[in-house]
């Protein structure tokens, strides 16, 4: 690890402050992603702001009806908030399926959106990565990428994000607060994360200097089915083969609404809003699932060791939207998949 200079920021202006002044300058919360990085050379900042003072540790309820999720709450709060598990049981379902007891209680909800990839060559740092320096290669295309991107990816980079949580605030049209030195302003959650295109070491949106202040939570309707399922190599602290999320309402036997995101398929947790409209309308049924599954991996594309990933988004998705029409989410009590 190299050397730094460790600095405590006791407000959101002194550490906009610092870190859009020090070019080489990280924000540490909860750490559980940063000091590994750090660890392993991959990330060497020259200034480590520690932002566990700033006041972004609330739950507060908003005059819409939705919920305000400070930056610096801990996964391990959000999931157990009863206003999570009542209103947003998806989220908290999300959050509960990844990483580890202990992990939850130190990951923030900031650091949570700001989590790295967690493709092997990036943490090798002496292997070329485009991601970690720009321009050098992608090993991964020719070498392990059986976990890669099956959608969205660029001929520079195929690695995928790794969160779980942010695959249920996809699917439940989150907005990402943010301050920098230009002010605050609101970043729609389909928006905060990038492909990779041309330039994959730009994992977010975020301008120089800008800070996650929280995440708001929108009202949604009543009555809302969900579903968050995981699938991966074992059932527990193990990142996504393929995941998915699902919030669905029904009257009548006709679908009204659908929201659905796929996790560990792109650089980004993966929308298509088109194929979603399709299902409503539509009656709840395999055939109409299966139907949209189609139509949401129809441009996916294999790398050599993971064409199995597609099949398994396609089942998965079919999986998680009658489990979520059904009433009968995931359990993340009972990881089995039955
Ligand atoms: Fe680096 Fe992306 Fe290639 Fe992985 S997939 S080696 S992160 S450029």
């Amino acid at each position: 690890m190299k050397r730094f200079r460790y600095m405590k920021a006791v407000s959101v202006r002194e550490a906009i402050g610092i870190f859009a002044a020090e070019p080489g300058a990280a924000l540490m919360a909860g750490g559980t992603n940063l000091v590994d990085l750090m660890k392993y050379d991959v990330s060497t900042p020259t200034v480590v702001v520690d932002i566990n003072g700033l006041p972004l540790h609330d739950i507060t309820e908003q005059p819409d009806g939705g919920l305000r999720l400070g930056a610096l709450v801990s996964n391990a709060d959000v999931a157990y908030d009863p206003r999570i598990t009542e209103r947003y049981p998806l989220l908290s379902s999300a959050i509960l399926a990844g990483a580890s007891g202990q992990l939850r209680n130190m990951a923030t909800v900031g650091g949570n959106l700001l989590q790295r990839t967690r493709c092997s060559y990036f943490y090798d740092v002496q292997v070329p990565c485009n991601k970690r320096e720009p321009g050098s290669g992608c090993p991964a295309k020719t070498g392990l990428n059986r976990g890669h991107a099956i959608l969205g990816a660029s001929p520079l980079c195929i690695a995928t994000h790794p969160s779980d949580m942010c695959v249920a605030l996809s699917a439940l049209d989150a907005t990402i607060l943010v301050e920098g030195p230009r002010g605050v302003r609101s970043i729609p959650f389909s928006e905060f994360h990038r492909l990779p295109g041309e330039s994959p070491e730009r994992d977010t949106t975020l301008e120089p200097g800008e800070i996650i202040l929280a995440v708001d939570l929108p009202l949604l309707p009543p009555s809302m089915g969900y579903s968050y399922l995981k699938i991966r190599d074992r059932l527990s602290y193990a990142f996504a083969l393929v995941s998915v999320a699902v919030l669905i309402k029904i009257d009548d036997r006709i679908i009204q609404q659908a929201h659905l995101s796929l996790g560990s398929v792109a650089h980004k947790a993966w929308r298509d809003k088109d194929a979603e409209t399709l299902l409503v309308g539509a009656a709840p049924v395999r055939a109409v699932f299966k139907r949209i599954a189609d139509r949401l991996l129809d441009s996916a594309i294999a790398q050599e060791q993971n064409g199995f990933k597609i099949e398994l988004a396609h089942r998965a998705t079919v999986r998680c939207l009658e489990q979520a029409a059904a009433g009968t989410p995931q359990s993340q009590a009972n990881k089995r998949i039955c």
